[in-house]
This record gives structure tokens, sequence and C-alpha cells, in this order.
């Protein structure tokens, strides 16, 4: 398990019940997605109706399963949470909607995940709050419709793009969650750490925050896993130098690259003077599959400008030179 992986682990589940925010004005950043839910939420109170379908696309970790229990929370309405790959055969959505009361915020985690039937089942229940139950099979079979209660569809993807249109277009209204600047990551790790009763410096929180790859989820998990190194190592108090130490013994670097991303890098710019060069022998030189390289290390040091993928081959960039402090060949670089 990496420590920098975005998706949800065990451990973080057992933790996070905890350490979420419970209403819009405890949500730390996402400016635009507050203040539009906000008047979507509002509105819907003021008119006495359960709220618009709500779309969240965002990677993992940034908070949409969180919003959808806000949702829930400023509408008083229960919520009930499951996901796509959870939901293989139209019946058990069937049955998930049928036992839903009125007003209550269905979440669906990862909606491009579900089957092509229950996909179809949800158009009519997002739309006429109805279901056709099929009984039997063959020419005997009969469709029974089924009144719903007017309900909240909270839908979560890492990609609005991945959606079907039809299944978009029944959303009224769709968040983009976007990565986390430093200063918000911060915030989130002084909160984090109030109510874990850790005791944090500003710097030590900033240090933190400059390693989380713009994601709470890996923001409070490096908190705890440097809150350990403070317990044993000093007095538990986090500073910047206690947060750094503790992050040089699990391999997580002031970028928030850890080992594997920093032998990616390492062989494109030691054994392929920085490329180009194919995704298959940049793997075997790294000894490592090439879905590894390619699916969890690639998609960060893209993101991070260290690494360009071009129809040549990877390339690393100047930043990425710099980053690892090495000199380019020729002179050339930064
Ligand atoms: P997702 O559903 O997108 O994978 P979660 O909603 O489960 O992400 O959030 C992961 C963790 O990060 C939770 O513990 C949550 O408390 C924290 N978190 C996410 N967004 C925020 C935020 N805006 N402010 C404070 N904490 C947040």
């Amino acid at each position: 398990n990496r420590l920098v992986e975005a998706a949800a682990d065990g451990e973080d589940q057992a933790v996070e019940a905890a350490l979420r925010p419970k209403d819009l004005e405890e949500f730390i950043g996402q400016e635009r997605v507050r203040e539009q839910l906000d008047l979507v939420l509002r509105a819907a109170r003021a008119r006495g109706a359960t709220a618009d379908h709500v779309l969240l696309s965002g990677g993992p970790g940034l908070g949409k399963t969180t919003l959808s229990m806000i949702i829930a929370a400023e509408m008083g309405a229960p919520i009930r949470i499951t996901s796509g790959p959870a939901i293989q055969h139209a019946g058990d959505l069937a049955a998930i909607l049928s036992s839903l009361t009125e007003g209550e915020v269905l979440f669906l985690d990862e909606i491009h995940r579900m089957s092509r039937p229950a996909e179809e089942m949800l158009y009519m229940a997002m739309e006429d709050f109805r279901v056709d139950v099929i009984v039997g099979k063959g020419p005997g079979a009969t469709a029974i419709p089924l009144e719903l209660p007017p309900f909240t569809l909270v839908g979560a993807t890492t990609r609005a793009g991945l959606l079907p249109p039809p299944l978009r277009d029944r959303f009224g209204f769709t968040g983009h969650m976007e990565f986390y600047g430093p200063a918000e990551l911060e915030r989130v790790i002084h909160r984090s750490a109030g109510l874990l009763d850790v005791r944090i410096e500003t710097e030590g929180a900033a240090e933190i925050a400059g390693r989380s790859r713009g994601t709470p989820r890996i923001a409070n998990r490096l908190l705890r896993r440097v809150r350990d190194y403070a317990q044993v190592k000093t007095d538990g108090l986090i500073t910047r130098e206690v947060a750094a130490a503790a992050l040089q013994v699990y391999e997580v670097d002031a970028r928030g690259l850890d080992r594997l991303d920093r032998a990616v890098l390492t062989a494109l710019l030691k054994l392929f003077g920085g490329g180009p060069v194919g995704l298959s022998t940049l793997a075997v030189a790294v000894g490592e599959e090439r879905e590894t390289v390619e699916e969890v290390a690639e998609p960060f040091l893209v993101r991070e400008g260290l690494l360009a993928r071009t129809p040549r081959g990877r390339v690393a960039t100047p930043a990425a030179w710099d980053h690892l402090g090495l000199t380019p060949p020729n002179g050339a670089g930064p």
C-alpha cells in the first residue's frame, strides 16, 4: 500500500468518519462548487422540495463522499451509500430504489462503473421517480411499474466525460472538484490535527501540505504517520523539521513523490538521458510492470510537469532534472 495513494485503505475508512466536515461552512476549499451547491440546496429548501440530482466529478480523496453527506445533512435527509461496482444487476438497483424514503439522498460512488441495464433503470428513476420491475422471463415476462418517492441522487465519478450523455444530462447540477492548493491543505491538516488532538506548528502543517498531492485524504494520512513519528522520536509536537524527517523515513519527498515515482524518474534521467524512451523499456529498467508505471506512477508525474508522454516516448522535463538535482547532458536544460 502506497502512502501517497489517493484511494482509501482500511485505516482511512476507520478514521475518516471522525474527520469529515459536517456542513458546507466547515468544508474547506472548492469555493465554486461550495457556492453553487449552497444555492441549489437553499433554493430547494425554500421551495420545500427535494434537491435536484447532483453529479460530483473529481479524483479520489477530494471530498465527494463528504459532500454527499453534507448535502443530506443540509437537507435534513437520511443518506444511503453505495457504488457502481456494487450494482451488477438492475434488480440490485430496484431493491435500493424501492426502499428509499421521501427526500432521501442516494450516494452512488463510481457511477460510471454501473452495469448497462442498471444504468437504464436509473434514467427513468431519476426523471420520473418510477421503475419498471421485470417479473418472469422470456415471452411471459411482464413489466410492473413501481412509483418511487422523490429522492436526490448524488453521483460521483472520476471524470464526468466517462458518463454516457443521457445519464449526465439527468443531473440538475454538476460540481467539478479540483485538486487543493497548499494553503487549503494546510487548513485541512490543522483542522484534522485539532480533531485528533495532535500538536502541530504552522510550518509543520505546510511541510505536510506540500507533500500531499493536492488531496485531503493523503494530507490526513501523512499527518497520522508524522504524528506517529513525533510521538516516538520527539515530544509529540510536529514542527517543520519533525515533519520533514518523518516523511523522509516514509520516503515521501518534498513534492509528494514516493519511491516508485522517483525510481521511474531516476531511470528516465540516468539511464536514458531524459528520453524519449518507450514505456516498456522504461518499465523493464525500473523492474515494474508496464501498467504499474503507466497507471500508478505516471499520472502524478505528468500532472506535476515532471514527465511528458510524447509520440516518440516518455520525456523528462527540465523540472525533473531540477527536482532530482541532476544536470542534463550537453549543459542543456533548466
Ligand atoms: P472521495 O469521496 O472524493 O474519495 P472523501 O469525501 O472520502 O473523498 O474525503 C476523504 C477524506 O478527506 C475525508 O476524511 C475527509 O474528511 C477529507 N476531506 C475531503 N475534502 C475535505 C475538505 N474540503 N475539507 C476537509 N476535509 C476534507
